[in-house]
């Protein structure tokens, strides 16, 4: 199965290979050495030509300062700002400015899918869906999508994500622009065991949104004195896989309303018909 995640190799360009090893003890030493007489041997299989062995010594600080200049201030949609917290940003009017600290989880607004749910936020927002509204947040990450839906609008946000490290990264997040008293983030997944939402929000992987289509059904609020039905978004799919995720959605009372693009991702937009 395809998601997307897969490298790919270009056969016009030499492909780099990259380990980052701790210095201390022995290990390091032997590690390279190891390589380097392992790369001698792949030369043996007729494979391109394979280069010398690179060895450089980095220092920690120079690590962490090469890894925050990969994160720019980011201008995503018409309004919203994504600023890394140790960055400055001047705000203009209208602007809809969120401070995060990635760490070491997923969601810095540089991911198609990212975008795709964010862009999606926004036009909720331009809509009147977001207007204290009641969001899930699957797979939450750093916490992006569900804060940047408290900053239009939404009026509280759970949070869920397998990985620990990612539940407490959304919570500073949160801290830090504020938002912490409109959410709530826990380590686990679905269902979430809370009352249904009007917005859920799951930027995952083809396979998870087959895998979860029931139970992010069931998160949804259904339609109910005059107010619209609960709506999924759902990303991160690659586009090979479009036809599965449309298919396990329809299998359990989901109808698609919206998709957008970008590059080959796809997201979809589904409420419940029942
Ligand atoms: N929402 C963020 C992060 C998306 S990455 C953004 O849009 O940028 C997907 C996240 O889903 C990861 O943090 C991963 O840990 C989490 N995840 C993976 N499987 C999950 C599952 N079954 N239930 C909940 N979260 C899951």
């Amino acid at each position: 199965m395809l998601d997307g995640l897969e490298a790919r190799i270009d056969p016009d360009r030499p492909v780099t290979v990259r380990a980052y090893l701790p210095e201390a003890g022995e290990t390091a030493g032997r590690a390279i050495d190891a390589a380097r007489t392992a790369l001698g041997h792949l030369q043996a299989f007729g494979l391109r030509p394979v280069g010398d062995l690179e060895v450089r010594r980095l220092r920690e600080a120079d690590w962490s300062a090469a890894w925050k200049r990969q994160f720019p201030v980011l201008r995503v949609g018409d309004r919203i700002v994504i600023r890394p917290s140790w960055r400055r940003y001047r705000r203009r009017e209208g602007d809809v400015v969120l401070a995060l600290d990635p760490g070491a989880a997923f969601g810095t607004g540089l991911h198609p899918t990212t975008r795709l749910c964010l862009r999606a936020l926004e036009r909720h927002a331009l809509e009147g869906r977001l207007e204290g509204a009641r969001v899930l947040d699957v797979g939450c990450g750093s916490g992006i999508l569900g804060l940047a839906a408290l900053r239009l609008g939404a009026a509280s946000v759970f949070g869920v994500d397998t990985d620990s490290l990612a539940v407490e990264t959304a919570a500073a997040n949160a801290r830090r622009n504020r938002l912490a008293r409109r959410t709530r983030f826990r380590s686990g997944s679905l269902p979430s065991g809370a009352p249904a939402f009007d917005l859920v929000l799951a930027n995952l992987i083809a396979s998870l949104l087959v895998e979860l289509a029931s139970l992010l059904a069931a998160e949804l609020r259904p339609a109910s004195r005059g107010r619209p039905p609960g709506r999924l978004v759902a990303s991160g799919i690659f586009v090979d896989r479009e036809p599965d995720v449309r298919r396990a959605f329809e299998a359990v009372g989901l109808a698609v309303r919206e998709r957008e693009t970008e590059g080959e991702w796809v997201a979809l937009e589904a409420e419940r018909v029942d």
